[in-house]
Parts: structure tokens; sequence; C-alpha cells
């Protein structure tokens, strides 16, 4: 999920690895790593937690060796330690790696590997693609990748050297992405442009099932055919990047908000990645194994989040009463601490928070823990305080978020809390049957989230028929009353524009009175068991001159007939449907904010990790 460089030429690599991880910075992340390789001898090997701006010393250090790997890490599977950073390498101290991305089986591996006498270091799921290398390693390292390669489930860019082979690079990808920069006398390996367009312009992208032979003047791509898994060479085409440095880390996109909307599927497909146990109806979550039974006593729940993510433990709220049963409520974390709060025995805290590092979150946390109630944790960084401090906790793995409006973060805390209702439904009531139904569709959900990023230039053409208005009302009702609430923020956020979020029967208890044709309405109203309320709330709004945009399920041509303008979701279970109606209401606010101009990614006042209470 985070940074990789890797160096092939003819010039010493520790300052180009060097400053090529200083351009992967902005991504974010928590401990890095090198290893240069100098003929059979591993000249420079080093690994530390930190920032790389504190340890820049290192860059002058003592290194000739012209061949190297270097990587970022933005941990997924183990902590945040020196030991877990990369590069990681194999018993004989002979393969060395580096990877981004996630290993699904890795614990299944892992066991045999121990079995077959490997000794691991760390806790990553990247050290077991090293042993599996290295199992597979008689001589000649691309055979052995590719051989380990076959064995693996899950995500991966990697890069690979061995002192053995001093001047040859392995690298690979699947979903992850992965280039190689072509120079005259060198190549530069790494996930992202942004580390190789200060040396060279000339790119060539790594495909699925891609791998790559790099030799200091030569390179050969071979691609996996999925039936025969033989190997066949390919010719790539070698293109030209015209991007600037700051275009280059936005991925072409002028804001990093647009990159990370644009990554909202991958997030879904992160988050459920391995997590999904389709015979048993249920879902698999490492991180509650060691409270499994404590979690089957848990009879209420409190969840627990600030701003953004506290309307996602709203949403959570209405899945876990509706398919796990259990009673449930939200609050803020900054309220929560100063009430007076009433449990139940067996009650037990959810706090989301993205940076795992929000003061008002963690003060609520520890207020449960004081009272001797079981804490879990939804955070997206690995080794924050708020993962070290609850009892137990699932990763939301979205990778590093710069736009400090949460969008994919958003999206990743949702497909978790889906998840973790399944996890605790099948624990009590729900169904195999029930079970299977909620993870198949949660299993399409990466697919239909990208349909719905397919319309956005309709959503653009609305915005701008809506650009010059200064108050909006967005209205939902049920799973998708905390979406119209997190819509109002997010216009708020970016654009500066008032707008305000309500349940869609509140209106006529206050909110109506405001609503004329100078205030749109933006109304969430997929086909579910309220859209026939949620029609009557159009209704009321139309009576009084309002505009509505609608929000509706595809398929629904009546709703034409009633609003000014629709932006189409596709069908999913109606708790799952916030997961796709956010995202329209992401572009739009996105689109709002880039025609008015505002500075999207840092909005005045505005900071990304609230870390002061
Ligand atoms: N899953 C690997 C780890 O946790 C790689 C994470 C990354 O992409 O930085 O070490």
């Amino acid at each position: 999920m985070c940074g990789i460089v890797g160096y092939i030429g003819k010039n010493p690599a520790l300052p180009i690895l060097f400053s090529g991880l200083e351009r992967l910075e902005y991504r974010g992340y928590d401990s890095f790593g090198f290893c240069v390789l100098n003929n059979n001898k591993i000249d420079f090997l080093c690994k530390e937690k930190g920032k790389i701006s504190d340890h820049c010393h290192l860059r002058d250090s003592k290194s000739v060796g012209t061949v190297g790997i270097a990587h970022t890490r933005w941990a997924t599977t183990g902590l945040v330690t020196k030991e877990n950073a990369h590069p990681h390498c194999d018993c004989k101290e002979e393969i060395f790696i580096v990877h981004n991305g996630i290993i699904e089986n890795y614990k299944i591996l892992k066991e045999n590997l121990v079995k077959e006498g490997h000794k691991f270091i760390s806790e990553t799921d990247t050290e077991v693609l090293a042993h599996l290398i290295e199992k597979y390693f008689e001589g000649n390292l691309e055979q052995a990748v590719k051989l380990a390669l076959r064995e693996v489930r899950g995500t991966y860019g990697i890069a690979v050297v061995s002192p053995k082979y001093p001047n040859k690079m392995v690298a690979a990808r699947m979903s992850s992405p992965l280039l190689i920069g072509v120079n005259s006398d060198e190549f530069i390996v790494a996930s992202d442009p942004s580390a190789i367009i200060t040396r060279t312009r000339q790119i060539i992208h790594l495909d699925d099932d891609e791998i790559a032979v790099l030799t200091p003047d030569n390179f050969v791509i071979s691609k996996q055919e999925r039936e025969s898994s033989s190997w066949s060479v390919r010719t790539k085409k070698i293109e030209t990047i015209e991007w600037n440095l700051e275009e280059a880390e936005k991925s072409g996109y002028k804001h990093f908000m647009m990159k990370e909307i644009m990554q909202e599927p991958s997030t879904i497909e992160d988050a459920i990645r391995g997590r999904l146990y389709f015979e048993g109806g249920n879902v698999k979550l490492g991180g509650f194994e060691n409270v499994e039974d404590r979690l089957r006593d848990v009879s209420s729940l409190v969840l627990i989040g600030c701003g953004t993510a506290n309307y996602a433990c709203k949403v959570g709220e209405y899945m876990l009463e509706e398919y796990a049963g259990i009673p449930t409520e939200t609050d803020i974390g900054s309220e929560f601490r100063y009430r007076k709060s009433l449990f139940s025995k067996n009650a037990a805290g959810i706090f989301v928070s993205q940076s795992g590092e929000t003061a008002d979150t963690l003060a609520a946390l520890r207020e449960m823990k004081e009272k001797g109630l079981l804490t879990l944790g939804v955070t997206n960084v690995v080794g924050s305080n708020q993962a070290r401090e609850t009892d137990a906790g699932v990763y939301t793995r979205s990778g590093p978020e710069i736009a400090v409006a949460s969008t994919k973060a958003f999206i990743g805390q949702l497909t978790t809390l889906a998840l973790i209702t399944v996890y605790l439904g099948r624990q009590r009531e729900m169904a195999l049957v029930m079970g299977n139904r909620i993870i198949d569709e949660i299993s399409k959900l990466p697919e239909l989230a990208q349909e719905v990023l397919d319309t956005k230039e309709d959503i653009k053409r609305i915005v701008g028929k809506y650009i010059d208005y200064k108050d909006f009302w967005y209205i939902g009702r049920k799973y998708n009353y905390p979406i119209a609430l997190e819509g109002a923020l997010k216009l708020k956020e970016v654009s500066y524009v008032h707008a305000e979020g309500t349940a869609g029967g509140e209106l006529k208890h206050g909110p109506l009175a405001l609503i004329d044709e100078n205030c749109p309405t933006i109304a969430i109203c997929p086909s579910d068991s309220v859209y026939e309320k949620m029609i009557s709330n159009i209704e009321e709004i139309k009576a009084r001159n309002g505009k509505v945009i609608a929000i509706a399920t595809k398929g629904n041509e009546d709703i034409k007939k009633i609003v000014d303008d629709v932006i189409y979701i596709p069908k999913t279970l109606e708790m799952l449907t916030p997961i796709l109606s956010v995202i329209p209401l992401h572009l739009f606010s996105y689109y709002f904010a880039d025609a008015l101009g505002k500075d999207i990614d840092k909005p005045k006042n505005l900071a990304k990790s609230v870390t002061v209470e």
C-alpha cells in the first residue's frame, strides 16, 4: 500500500533510492528501509521507524553498490517496528524483498514454512514471501519468484534482489501499482511515478500477473497465462509521462481528494480482502480472535467517533441493530466523555477513527476502559494509540489519506462496520443464508462503486446547474440519514457553502421553513424500505418550490417525474446502500469546491488528524 523504489544501473544506488523515497513521503508512512548490493555483498542495509527526514545522514553513507531496493511502509500486518520494516529477507540472507499490498493467505503459508524449518523475525505478511522464494530458490531467482507467487493470494507490488545474483532485480505486480522508469544506463522500479520522473520520463506500466527481470542494461517482462500457468514474454509500450512532480503525486488528478475518491472501489476491496468466508456465511476478522468469547456475551454497544467517523458509527448503529440484534447507540467523543453514561454489564464500545489519534475519541475510549468494559477499534493506522489501547480491533486498510476531508477512509469504515455486523450477527441469531447473502453483496461492492464513479461527468454537469446556490439541504432516512449528514458536512468542509443534513421525517418539524426556490435539497432515496416515505418528503419540498436532486436506484424512471435531477446508484442490500450513495455526494462536493476554486485538499481552519480536545 505504500512505497517502493528499486534501482539497477551504473550509478551508486543509495542516493537515488533515498531521493526516490523522499518523493514518496507525501503518501504518509510509518517506517522505511534500504538494501543495496555491491557484487556479492550487501553494501548497505538499514531499517528505521519514523521519518526519512530524521535520518538524512543515511544519504551520505558509504555505499557504492549499483543495485538496490527501498521501501516506505504503511503497516497493514504487524505493528510499526524496526523489525517489521522492509526489506525482508529469507533465513540465509540471500533474498531481499520490498512489498506493497496484503498477502491474504500469509498465515497458512507461514505455518507451513515454520514447519519446514524457516525462521521468521517479523510479524509481516511480506516476510512470508521472502521465505517462500527461498523455498523455491535453486539458482534461478526469477523462477523462484514465479513459483512462490503461484501460492500467494492477495495484492502485491514487489521488488526482489539477491547478493547471489547482484546484477539482477525481479519485480512483479498484482493489483498494486508498479512502474519501470527506463533511462539510457539504468532502470528505476517504483510504485509511484513521482519517485521516477526526476531521472526519466520514459515509463512502462507493469500489469497484473506480469513479472519483470531487470539487469543493468536490459529487461524482460513476461506474463502468466491464467489457465495454463505458463509464462509468455510481453512487448510493452514505453510511455512518456508529461506530468510535473505535483501532478505525479496526485496520479495526474488535480487534487488528492479526487484521487482518493477514485480509490474508493479499491478501498472496499482492501477492506474485505481475505475476510469473506463464503462457506460459513461469515467473515474472518483476525483482530477479534482473542476476544471471540467475550464478544459472544456483549449485550449492548456504544459506537463512538467524531465528524465523518461519527456518521460511519451512525450507519453502523442501524446495521448492528437490524442484523446483529444488539442494542446500539452512537455518540461523539467530545460528548460521551462528559456524559454520565449508563452501561449494562456486558456493554462494549466500538471506537472509529481514521488516524487512531483523534483526541476526543481516545478520551472516550479511556473512559470506557476505566469502567472495565470491552473496547474495540476500527482504525486505518496500525500501531496508532487507539489500536494499542483497545482490547481488539479491525483495521480498515484504506491506505494513506492525504486530503483533509475524508472520503475513501469513510468508505473503509462503513465496509468494516458491515463486516463486524456479519461477525457479531453470526455469533447470534443471523442465519447462514443471511450471512451468505450479505457477504455476497459486499463482494460485489467494488464493482458497483466503480459504476457510480463512472457517472462522474453527469454529476459535474449537475453541479454546474446549482453552482450559484448558497444553501443546500440534504435529507435521507434510516441507513441514509447519516449519509445526508455526511453529504452536508463534506460540502461545507471543502466548498464553504452552507449545507444542513437532516432526517427526511424531521423536515416538517422545522427545516421546511427554510425551503424555497433558493434552497435546493439533495434527497437520498434508494428503492428501500423507506422509499415511499422519502417520496412524501420530496413532495413536501416540491410543494414549496424547492429544487430536488435525487440519489436513486438505477432503473427507477418514475422519480424523474417528481424531481429536478437524478443521480443513479446501482442496487444493493439496503444496509449497504450508504457505501454507494455517499460516492456521488463526495463527487458533488468535490466538483462544487473545484468550480469555486477552493483549496480542496487543505480547507481553511481544518486539520487532518484532530489530536486536540
Ligand atoms: N503488508 C505489508 C506490511 O504490513 C506491506 C504494507 C505496505 O504496503 O506498506 O508490511
